[in-house]
């Protein structure tokens, strides 16, 4: 059943995400309510209601749960503990399901692998001499990563065949891992599609993404690929998202090998949630990722994801925010500031959209 405008979005995560969900969500007339550890975050200034406390606190959870209509999240490090407090008193989008097989990169691959979508050659190391094994089976070069909470190339390390292993598994914590085989990609796009609780689907164009110092720097739509990838990056998300019944916005990002027939792609990384490199929507869509994310949830029809701009999405990442009054001024860009008052490096401050004509070069 949809729910009426007025009815509370819950939203676990106070971050930037959490932010321009309840903006989207107010727009469309619901309140929300984040629950958020911290008692500072980008996400307070736009919400109707704010709990600060930890996901371990079942009292603060479960208030929260009540006072809640639906709840979803913006970022996947949350304890299944919460969630199935939450779950006791109103539904959780996208579900636990998703979120358990997207907060592991093993169970993420095994599950890829038993849908048949290609992934990087993997093997999980739970020891050193796992690792051992993974290289002689993998090859180098290789990157080893954490199974759990890793983001923006945190909890990752490359392995050369001159790298102590020893050493490679003490930089990682010694924490549960995988092994995965370096894949010389053209480039990395990500695709975005968002699935509603009566299984209706629509899917963003495929972006192509550049990192610097493994943080998403830009984001451009539309990507540098043929249309036949792109269809085949389309049919991919559409399988995962019906093999998973998956509810909400997901992120799908793609390795983009070799050229022409030899073209394929490989599924590095599903985030079950909305995503940076969808920022882009907001200014060049007609419905962007995060209202379609509050539509998906609240079971509402989707809103059309069609792009009427081609668009150069770029992150504004620690003291690059100090040049918005420059940014302000330009006419073809659209500038986001996510309010955090403390630059640190690395720390996304907000991001700009240039927009073009659909038949401009980019
Ligand atoms: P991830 O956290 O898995 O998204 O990895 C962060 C970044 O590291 C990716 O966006 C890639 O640029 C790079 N990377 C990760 N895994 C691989 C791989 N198997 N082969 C090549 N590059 C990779």
């Amino acid at each position: 059943m949809a729910l009426a405008p007025g009815s509370t979005i819950g939203i676990l995560g106070g971050g930037q995400l959490g932010r321009m969900l309840a903006m989207a969500a107010a727009r469309l007339g619901f309140q929300t309510h984040i629950y958020c550890e911290q008692n500072t975050a980008p996400a307070f200034d736009v919400a109707t209601r704010q709990t600060v406390a930890g996901f371990g606190d079942v009292a603060a959870i479960e208030k929260f749960a009540q006072d809640i209509d639906v709840a979803t999240f913006e970022f996947e490090n949350i304890p299944a503990s919460a969630i199935d407090v939450i779950a006791r008193h109103t539904n959780i989008y996208p579900s636990k399901y998703s979120l358990e097989v997207t907060q592991d990169r093993l169970y993420e691959k095994r599950s890829l692998s038993s849908m048949e979508v290609g992934t990087a050659d993997y093997l999980p190391v739970d020891s050193l001499d796992d690792l051992h094994k993974g290289i002689d089976t993998i090859g180098c070069p290789a990157i080893l990563k954490t199974r759990r909470f890793g983001y923006d190339g945190k909890g990752q390390i490359r392995i050369e065949s001159d790298t102590r292993l020893e050493k490679a598994l003490g930089a990682i914590g010694k924490a549960p891992a995988i092994l995965e085989k370096l894949v010389a990609f053209s480039c990395e796009i990500s695709l975005i599609a968002v699935r509603n609780l009566t299984g209706q689907v629509a899917f963003y164009d495929p972006v192509e993404n550049t990192h610097a110092e493994q943080i998403l720097k830009t984001s451009v739509v539309p990507a540098n690929i043929p249309n036949r990838m792109a269809t085949q990056a389309q049919a991919i998300v559409e399988k995962i998202v019906e093999k998973m019944d998956y509810v909400g916005v997901i992120a799908v990002e793609f390795f983009h090998l070799g050229q022409g027939s030899d073209a394929r792609l490989l599924v590095n990384e599903i985030a079950p949630r909305v995503h940076n490199s969808g920022h882009w929507s907001i200014d060049a869509c007609i419905t962007d990722q995060f209202e379609n994310h509050i539509r998906a949830i609240a079971g509402w029809p989707l809103g059309s994801a069609n792009r009427h701009s081609n668009v150069v999405m770029t992150n504004l990442i620690g003291h690059d925010a100090d040049n918005w009054r420059h940014h302000a001024g330009l006419g073809d860009t659209t500038l986001h500031l996510y309010g955090k008052s403390e630059v640190k490096p690395g720390r996304k401050m907000g991001h700009i959209t240039k927009l073009l004509p659909k038949n401009a070069n980019l």
